[in-house]
């Protein structure tokens, strides 16, 4: 039975928290004007419908802005939460259909999802340093490997990697994970 015969997953996630997630991912050091650059942005309240979705103005070029502006997350009809949770399926290596289930969508709805957010969560990727091992096709995938690691793999990384057998970015992104959790778990445990 598909969990989301028991319960409704999405509506357990905490949406300011969802929010916060992709503030986190997208400005690690603030929020930055996705038309200019500025980094001199000051908040300007929030969305009319989602509460959470904090608003800003660019003091530089006055562009009006907010969390979702630029990412594949805007002017979608799923809310957040969904996109969220359809992030941590991926990273648990769940199929399209399998998604779909547990998130009681259509699955040719769950496959753009993905698609798109394979693509990577913001339309121009942050830099991100890479160390180590990686594949020379899996920068451009970078931004959202990360985002894997935050919203997935805090249980079973070692797992998830067994699992991630085939080639490409899933395999390579629970490797990532998997490692990352081997840091931190040394670090938490220094
Ligand atoms: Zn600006």
């Amino acid at each position: 039975m598909a969990v989301s015969d028991l319960i409704n997953l999405s509506g357990l996630l905490d949406d300011a928290k969802c929010f916060a997630l992709v503030r986190q991912h997208r400005w690690p050091e603030g929020a930055r004007c996705p038309v200019c650059g500025s980094g001199a942005v000051i908040r300007d309240g929030h969305d009319d419908t989602q509460l959470y979705r904090q608003r800003y103005r660019c003091k530089a070029c006055a562009g009006r802005f907010d969390d979702l502006t630029g990412t594949v997350l805007a002017g979608h009809h799923q809310p957040l939460r969904v996109w969220v949770l359809c992030l941590y399926f991926m990273g648990l290596n769940l199929s399209n259909r399998q998604i779909a289930g547990e998130l009681g969508l259509d699955g040719s709805d769950v496959q753009t999802m993905t698609e798109q957010l394979r693509r990577g969560l913001v339309a121009k990727a942050p830099e991100v340093t890479l160390k180590g091992e990686v594949e020379p096709d899996a920068r451009a995938s970078s931004g959202i490997d990360e985002v894997y690691v935050v919203a997935g793999h805090k249980g079973q990384p070692a797992a998830v990697a067994k699992r991630g057998g085939s080639d490409g970015v899933a395999s390579w992104q629970a490797r990532r994970a998997a490692a990352r959790w081997r840091r931190t778990s040394h670090r938490s445990s220094a």
